[in-house]
């Protein structure tokens, strides 16, 4: 049997020893924009993304060790088709809040899919989300985000639509292809059960090579998976 463990780790202790391990590693922590803005460095540097789907308020107590060891990360927020508000009260002061210490606040969105099922135009959808989540934060990025089981996808419809998105006022995609030369991507995936689609960052922070972690934080917990 495979790693049985890989099957059940992603608690708190895990998510922070990542982070000391890459801090100890001399890794340099920073968001999307940040990274983009820095040229794109191959080496040394480290990438937290967070796609949020469910369970907004679990993202709490990933940013609360970020803040602890002293990095940032780069939040994405969904607004329409959500399963969560992200205008409620505790929701929105937790962006609130991580912005004012360093974070990122970015749209995660699959505008595509709203629009073909309520039969609206695309870029209507994502002007829309794009001005909400822009009055209050400062909005850079669009991660598009995907269904398990998807219809439609954003992502080719974004890089087809570019220049008119980047009128709007978005300046990158989470999914550049100049991130993701200059990074190992590492992400949670099903196989069958949870675990990392490929690398783990424990491997990938030996190479010393720039890393760009995706995490959902509806899978990770601080006791166990069903605490929130
Ligand atoms: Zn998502």
């Amino acid at each position: 049997m495979k790693n049985i463990d890989s099957h059940n780790k992603f608690s708190m202790d895990y998510y922070q020893s990542i982070i000391e391990l890459a801090l100890g590693n001399g890794y340099v922590f920073c968001t999307v924009d940040e990274f983009i803005k820095g040229g794109c460095p191959d080496k040394g540097h480290f990438i937290l993304r967070h796609d949020v789907d469910l369970k907004p308020l679990t993202l709490q107590q990933m940013i609360d060790i970020e803040i602890k060891c002293g990095v940032v990360s780069s939040i994405y927020a969904r607004v329409a088709g959500s399963n969560y508000n992200v205008m409620d009260y505790p929701v929105f002061s937790m962006l609130k809040n991580a912005e004012e210490k360093g974070c990122e606040i970015g749209l995660h969105s699959n505008f595509l899919e709203y629009a073909m099922i309520n039969n609206v135009e695309p870029l209507r959808v994502l002007n829309a989300e794009f001005n909400l989540l822009n009055c209050f934060f400062d909005i850079k990025g669009i991660a598009c985000h995907r269904d398990i089981n998807y219809v439609y996808n954003s992502l080719p419809y974004v890089e087809k639509n570019w220049k008119q998105i980047s009128d709007m006022g978005l300046q990158y995609e989470t999914y550049d292809s100049r991130i993701l030369k200059s990074t190992t991507y590492v992400n949670e995936g099903l196989n069958p059960h949870l675990c990392w689609r490929n690398d783990s960052p424990e491997n990938v922070i030996q190479t010393r090579g720039s890393i760009y972690l995706l995490t959902h934080n509806h899978w990770w917990y601080t006791n166990h998976p069903f605490e929130a």
